[in-house]
């Protein structure tokens, strides 16, 4: 017997196509079912729904939300779209999800570091987006460096090292990519419930046990308002419990960029320091509060003090730093930079930007900063902008820094590619306000809140 065609059904004397009835459905403010929800998907998938109906639907989401039920199904289905992991075999793996910003290497520092208190941590990580940077595009500063690896080598890795830092795979969530690309091109980007389906489909399927989530907000983060950040990060942590996963999140401040380095080879230079027991304190709190999060997730110590201890012995004793240097050789890079940071790409010159008056730094635009690094070569403009991985900014000054007239605020690298525009550096230093000696400047706290 022929099989029926699943995209009708018979609706007052008509053909209705189901997948219409759900858009309608969803238009009209009424909650879909789990089922109507993974038919959905699957069409999106098979290429059952026309780009038009998949664009009504992500509208009709956009504009009349889901519940908590609804977003753990559209979650669970686009997961289930495309090949999903099961880690079971390395007994508890961990993994964390940062909404990025601006100098956000945590994950560079959190995977060995993890590991070296033998904590699993098997990581899927992103490309730089708007102006953010991306953790692939800054491990593959580091020559040789490869992030394009199948499954059967990021379980050798956890198998061998008990961490891996790998890209996403085409197979992962395939029902993603094409909502994606028609959400950018459809206003319908900004919806919690999408966001949140989009960023847990990829993360789930790669089958860990735990994840941490970082949501930062501020003037540098995409969730710039932290009430809005806060209800993304409650639905990211909501929404994995409902999986039957272990979550936690944090919202974190990105009104200023997190540590001093911000580009690529720079940001794995900090990462190596900060994997040595140095760095900017900034980086090591962030490091530290997702990373007792996993140590307690693993049930390796039962108190956040513990866990912190655990994890600052790995930093101060060298193991961290062992790990991440066997990660690398694993990957096919150059290890050597662990010893020798300078074999990363160099800048060929620098220039300071320098601060026209005594003051208070008020404010740092964030945002503007990132896109400012964007332009000089550390991330893309366009899909096929080829990065400078040596240049970028080193900032010297934060919100609530006091600071002398003509003091460094921040130092642009130059790497060999970089050509910034004669109105670069007034642009650069525009991103700072300084306000009058002895102003009071109330920065955001690095914890904003506890999700
Ligand atoms: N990252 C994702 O993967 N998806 C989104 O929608 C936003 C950030």
């Amino acid at each position: 017997m022929a099989e029926p065609d699943r995209r009708f059904a018979e609706g007052d004397g008509r053909k209705m196509s189901l997948f219409v009835r759900t858009i309608v459905k969803k238009r009209d403010g009424a909650e879909l079912s789990e089922g109507e929800i993974a038919d959905f998907v699957s069409g999106v998938t098979d290429g059952a729904i026309t780009d038009e109906q998949a664009a009504a639907f992500l509208m009709a989401v956009c504009c009349r939300g889901m519940t908590t039920a609804e977003s753990a199904a559209l979650t669970f289905a686009m997961m289930k779209s495309g090949e999903t992991w099961d880690l079971s075999r390395h007994g508890f793996v961990a993994d964390k999800h940062s909404t990025g910003g601006v100098g956000d290497k945590a994950t560079l520092v959190l995977a060995p570091l993890l590991a070296a208190v033998g904590v699993k941590a098997g990581m899927m990580s992103g490309r730089g987006l708007g102006h953010t940077g991306g953790t692939l595009d800054k491990l593959e500063a580091i020559p040789g460096f490869k992030t394009g690896l199948p499954k059967a080598d990021f379980d050798r890795l956890l198998d061998t090292i008990g961490c891996a830092l790998i890209g996403q795979t085409d197979s992962i969530a395939p029902a993603d990519r094409r909502l994606y690309a028609l959400r950018d091109v459809t206003g319908t980007v900004e919806s919690i419930p999408l966001i949140t389906a989009s960023i847990l489909s990829k993360k789930l399927a790669t089958g860990a046990h735990a994840v941490v989530f970082d949501v930062k907000t501020g003037n540098g983060a995409f969730m710039a308002d932290p009430k809005d950040a806060e209800r993304l990060g409650r639905a990211l942590v909501d929404t994995t419990r409902a999986t039957g996963r272990k979550a936690s999140g944090y919202l974190t401040a990105m009104d200023r960029p997190v540590g001093e380095a911000v580009g690529n080879a720079n940001e794995v230079e900090e990462s190596i320091r900060m994997l040595g027991g140095e760095g900017p304190a900034d980086l090591r709190e962030n490091t530290l509060l997702l990373g007792a999060d996993l140590v307690l997730a693993a049930g390796l110590e039962t108190s956040a003090k513990e866990a912190r201890r655990r994890l600052n012995a790995a930093l101060s004793d060298g193991r961290a730093l062992e790990v991440f240097a066997k990660l690398i050789a694993a990957q096919g890079g150059d290890a050597g930079v662990c010893d020798d940071p300078k074999r990363l790409p160099q800048p060929v010159s620098r220039r300071d930007v320098k601060a026209p008056a005594a003051g208070v730094v008020a404010r740092i635009a964030t945002r503007e900063v990132g896109l400012l690094a964007i332009e000089l070569g550390c991330g893309r403009a366009k899909k096929d902008d080829v990065i400078d991985p040596a240049s970028g900014f080193r900032v010297k000054k934060k919100p609530g820094d006091a600071v002398e007239k003509g003091e460094p605020l921040l130092v642009v690298e130059l790497g060999p590619t970089a050509k910034p525009n004669p109105t670069f550096y007034d642009r650069l230093a525009g991103c700072f306000t300084i306000a009058p000696v002895g102003t009071v400047v109330e920065a955001l706290p690095f914890v904003v809140g506890t999700l």
